[in-house]
């Protein structure tokens, strides 16, 4: 029996959050009613000429930079044919082979070491409109009794991405995605978010003996909408796949729904034929030069990569916590506090993060002082400042003043108290569950909401029951 190597391409779709369409002056962005931000060139007319957006051809040699891409001097605007409801021109404005940016690369730091993953090309396009589907099951097109088409979304500036199938487990693929996302909400160019569709992802998956270097037949997955969910889906037709060759059957080619809830992979219902959408030169406009000094300036403005912060991280950190503070956007205010690495990392990542602070706005050195000081207070004002860590007048001092209670002749009555509460444990206990210290200390704990301190009520209880 072979033991195999998955094999994993990503394709990516990215919002770009322009003020305005990628070929109009209509707004972009959400939130407005239906069929309010279109024009005769976001609709389609006949006579209608789209004028590109400036913004967002340097927003995407800036992603096509950060992505170590290669910028093209002369790069072509092509029509892609094809008829469907969300697409009103009967076209969509894409880039065929010309793009933008080409052959880059991106690196992903991992546990074990860091991947390189290749980058075929990012090419700007429009997006299309968004079908609504009423009725049936859950906004699905299977089983709607009709389909309304909200045009605000289209012609909204998309940038696609795609890589190289150069991705080995559904973990890497997980963190290039959070990396590359890092990244773009760093450019400043999308939120990215992929619960509202601003980001989406699919993948190309198949597999091959392990030490081989055929390329089997691969199948699309689609329709994950979370980073979890993606590595879950793949990790499923993964599986799937092995069982097919491995019980002497043939994978074909076909797009599939990855469905989270059940971890079950369905074929598309929709045969898609091999499509011709015969691409031909848009004729409205003209090829995209970049001046040299433009691409130039734009390079001066994309920051360090999130991927090299992380490698730096790691050297200081576990990896999993290094990647969590990159990844979430904390690692800025993380090495700005001053402090116990380890300490500043975990407070951040669970205290902070739990209570929805905005890292830009705390103040590092004061963040750091109560970090320090955080177990000589009570566990109620540790919360309470962290709870105002983002105020513009925030200062560790006014919570540090607060001692907790570690005055035995307070204390001694409670701890009295939780153990004729509990004469089970304190019998288990004393039959030599020792485990159940922790137990007796969070009841102390719980009964003075927060405001003893937890040595001196380690040692109270230890005393009494021994
Ligand atoms: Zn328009």
């Amino acid at each position: 029996m072979p033991e195999w190597e998955p094999v994993i391409g990503l394709e990516i779709h990215v919002q770009l959050k322009t003020r305005t369409k990628m070929f109009c002056r209509c707004e972009s962005g959400f939130g407005a009613e239906p069929n309010t931000r279109t024009c005769s060139v976001c609709l389609g007319h006949p006579g209608s000429l789209p004028v590109p957006n400036r913004l967002a051809i340097e927003w995407t040699i800036k992603l096509g930079l950060a992505l170590g891409c290669d910028i093209a001097e002369h790069a072509l605007f092509h029509r892609k044919n094809y008829s469907y409801p969300d697409l009103a021109k009967g076209y969509q404005i894409s880039q065929y082979d010309i793009p933008m940016c080409s052959n880059g690369r991106f690196t992903v730091p991992g546990p074990h070491g860091d991947e390189e993953i290749g980058i075929v090309r990012a090419h700007l396009e429009e997006d299309a409109a968004k079908n609504v589907h009423v009725g049936g099951a859950g906004g699905r097109i299977g089983g709607a009794a009709h389909t309304l088409v909200d045009y605000n979304r289209a012609g909204t500036p998309l940038v696609e991405i795609v890589t190289r199938p150069d991705i080995h487990s559904p973990d890497s693929a997980k963190r290039f995605l959070q990396l590359l996302r890092q990244t773009i909400v760093e450019l400043g160019i999308s939120d990215a978010e992929m619960e509202k569709g601003t980001l989406r992802a699919d993948a190309n998956v198949s597999v091959r003996p392990l030490g081989s270097d055929e390329l089997r037949t691969r199948t699309e997955l689609k329709n994950m909408n979370s980073f979890n969910f993606i590595a879950r889906g793949i990790q499923a037709e993964l599986a799937r796949q092995i069982e097919v060759w491995e019980s002497g059957g043939e994978v074909v080619q076909q797009t599939l729904d990855y469905h989270a809830d059940t971890d079950a992979i369905t074929a598309r219902r929709t045969k898609e034929e091999a499509e011709d959408y015969r691409y031909f030169p848009e004729p409205d406009l003209v090829p995209v030069e970049p001046p040299a000094e433009l691409v130039a300036r734009v390079r001066g403005q994309v920051p360090e990569a999130p991927g090299v912060r992380l490698r730096r991280l790691a050297s200081q950190l576990d990896f999993e916590l290094a990647e969590a503070l990159v990844t979430s956007g904390r690692d800025g205010l993380y090495e700005r506090t001053p402090g116990d690495r380890r300490a500043v990392a975990n407070v951040i990542m669970n205290q902070l993060a739990a209570a929805g602070i905005d890292p830009e706005a705390v103040n590092a050195d004061e963040l750091g002082k109560l970090i320090d000081g955080r177990e000589r207070i009570p566990r109620a004002a540790f919360l309470e400042a962290i709870a105002h860590a983002g105020d513009a007048d925030f200062a560790a001092d006014r919570y540090l003043a607060e001692a907790a209670v570690a005055d035995t002749s307070e204390l001694r009555p409670v701890v009295d108290e939780v153990l004729a509460a509990h004469p089970g444990e304190v019998e288990a206990y004393r039959g030599g569950k020792q485990g159940l210290l922790g137990f007796f200390v969070g009841q102390v704990m719980r009964r003075t909401e927060g405001k003893a301190d937890a040595k001196v009520v380690n040692e109270l209880v230890r005393e009494k029951l021994g």
